[in-house]
């Protein structure tokens, strides 16, 4: 057998799953292979857990996988992709799987030719001989992810879809076959949700988004990515609330109900769509907004299967008016902070709206883990942030912030911070704020407008500037990047959320949602130190990530999260004993407080209305 070097196959491991590489959000186009083949395994993603599969012995080489690594052409743009999310550069890993397999071929290994069952024939009666299979390659890209706490799970088939009713013909033959399914939107769920030992339904060919504009919604299939909708939707001038880059649309809607910092005025759950239609578990077809069908806009407060398939959505679309800016308005303590989000939702003021903490800020902000750290640190050290509340808002809603914070980082200010990032953390910067000292908190005098030149002259702001905090050989690539106004854009980058995924570019990141009620600080603290206290006990990293105000200000989604290396069997030791304290912990302050609950059991009910689990009658 040839050999796997141990930086590839490291490499390889640390693969976060998050099907970053399947969408085109840097506009460099995509691994070419992917949408030709459709299946997961012709995309980067796929292939590092080709390379994974065959360093563990879990995969012989197969016809697949020899394709695979065939059409890889060598092309480096997964390099620039995952680098942008993860730091990682996964070009050595596809060489690798090229090296290997022409090794293997020079000395005549016996390449692995799946033969077709009587399953798998039916299949591929349904959906065409492309688009079903029982390569043991193949099935191994749909078998696992960074979850640490369940073993792999290899499936018996993987199927594409390319309509509604191939759909519901699969999944009548799965329940006449006895076999169980999952459903897979773009990547895997990383919490072990998407996998299955029958069939894996990837709904990767249905792509189509149909836009209705007169009636305010699109009409989107589950292959379809909340990258390219929001794509689709900000060229037409308008918006849709929605989840991370790589998921898929209805994916997102049926799992948790999408939320993001737009929940503020634009809410979750029920409220993000006008209809959805499923294949239900049966087979059979229904409409949510369909009388006779079963009730999904119901919430039971405890975890439940979902509705079967969503093979359509009717996304509600927003207007934009054209005057939308973003702003940072710094904070030194997290109650201060959360008061004035509050404030801001009851107000009606402000469209998106977060409470950010140094931790994520740092982490959205930078294209390099070592920079990040630095920021991390500089932004409470020289600038006396602790904490930003977030906003996107038009005109008239920044002059009302103005008018209520003493300092506001405005976009203009916030891209000359983006782009002079490494000098923030350089002795010139700390010295000009001990210049100062004393006069004013450090960032009142940032965003003095006065102070520009000076904080222009000192960050030399640039996508040169930007840039030498990455590899040299990414630079030119970042150069150009970075010289683009979207990738400095705060309404851009919120909208597309492209820079949220860095969020578990230190490690895989386990993130824990929990709604709240905002206006009772002592919950929301009791919630944060809840979490705080049982990673500390097991020795895990973790931070606070975000708040988000809903329902004017009445309730809030708070985000708290863990890191662990999944591939260190130590970490992954850790994060088992310390999940079986959280759920009892969180069930007794749920069953306590009216406000208080966990996302898991928002889980599969995405579909109902959010006052259906925000408020108790
Ligand atoms: S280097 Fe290979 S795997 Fe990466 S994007 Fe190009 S073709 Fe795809």
């Amino acid at each position: 057998m040839p050999r796997i070097d141990a930086e590839v196959r490291a490499t390889a491991a640390q693969c976060r799953h998050y099907a970053m590489c399947k969408i085109d959000y840097l506009a460099t186009g995509i691994c070419p292979s992917g949408p030709e083949k459709g299946f997961v395994t012709y995309y980067p993603q796929g292939r590092m857990d080709l390379i994974r599969g065959l360093a563990e012995g879990r995969i012989p080489v197969t016809e697949a996988l020899v394709e695979a690594a065939d059409t890889c052409t060598l092309c480096g743009v997964c390099d620039f992709q995952c680098h942008f999310v993860t730091g990682m550069q996964p070009t050595a890993v596809m060489r690798a799987l090229k090296q290997y397999v022409d090794d293997y071929r020079r000395e005549e290994g016996e390449v692995v030719r799946p033969v077709e069952d009587e399953a798998l024939r039916k299949l591929r009666g349904i959906v065409g001989r492309d688009w079903a299979t029982n390569d043991p390659a193949v099935l191994w890209t749909y078998a696992d992810d960074p979850f640490p706490l369940a073993g792999p799970q290899m499936p018996r088939y993987v199927v594409l879809p390319g309509s509604r009713d191939e759909v519901a013909a699969a999944v009548r033959l799965a329940n006449g076959l006895g076999l169980p399914f999952a459903i897979r939107g773009n990547g895997g769920s990383v919490f072990g949700f998407v996998f299955t030992d029958g069939i894996v339904l990837d709904m990767a060919r249905m792509r189509r988004i149909d836009f209705d504009l007169e009636n305010w919604c699109a009409a989107v299939e589950p292959g379809v990515t909340s990258f390219e909708l929001q794509q689709e939707a900000f060229r037409r001038g308008l918006r849709v609330n929605a989840a991370e880059p790589a998921a898929t649309v209805c994916g997102n809607l049926v799992c948790t109900g999408t939320f993001s910092t737009w929940s503020n005025v634009y809410g979750t759950a029920a409220d993000n769509f006008v209809d959805m239609e499923f294949v239900g578990r049966d087979g059979r077809i229904f409409r949510l907004n369909d009388k006779r069908g079963p009730n999904h806009f119901a919430f039971e407060r405890r975890v439940v299967p979902s509705p079967g398939v969503c093979t359509k959505a009717f996304v509600k679309l927003h207007p934009m008016t054209g005057d939308e800016e973003g702003l940072l308005v710094p904070f030194e303590g997290f109650d201060e902070a959360v008061r004035f989000a509050r404030e801001l939702g009851q107000r009606r003021i402000g469209l998106a709206l977060a409470v950010l903490g140094a931790h994520y800020l740092a982490t959205f902000l930078t294209p390099d883990e070592g920079l990040a750290g630095k920021v991390k640190t500089a932004l409470p050290e020289a600038l006396g942030i602790n904490y930003v509340v977030f906003t996107i808002a038009d005109r008239f809603g920044r002059e009302a912030i103005r008018r209520m914070a003493p300092a506001v980082i405005d976009s203009s200010l916030l891209r000359v911070l983006m782009l002079g990032l490494p000098r923030l953390v350089e002795p010139r910067w700390l010295d000009l704020v001990r210049e100062y000292e004393g006069r004013s908190r450090p960032f009142e005098l940032l965003c003095r407008p006065g102070m520009r030149p000076v904080v222009e002259a000192v960050l030399q702001p640039s996508p040169e500037t930007i840039s030498e905090s990455v590899p040299e050989s990414l630079r030119p690539f970042y150069r150009e990047l970075y010289a683009r106004p979207e990738m400095t854009d705060m309404v851009w980058l919120n909208m597309h959320r492209i820079v949220s995924a860095r969020m578990s570019r230190r490690k895989h990141m386990f993130a824990f949602l929990v709604y709240v009620p905002p206006d009772r600080l002592e919950v929301v603290h009791e919630v944060m130190d809840g979490f705080a206290r049982v990673a500390g006990a097991h020795g895990i990293d973790h931070d606070f990530g975000f708040l988000t105000p809903m329902d004017l200000g009445k309730r809030a989604i708070l985000e708290y999260d863990y890191y662990i290396d999944h591939t260190d069997p130590a970490e992954r030791e850790k994060i088992a004993a310390a999940m079986p304290e959280l759920d009892p912990w969180l069930d007794a302050l749920a069953a306590r407080i009216p406000g208080v609950l966990s996302l898991k059991y928002v889980f599969s009910q995405g579909c109902s209305r959010k006052d259906n689990f925000l408020y108790r009658v």
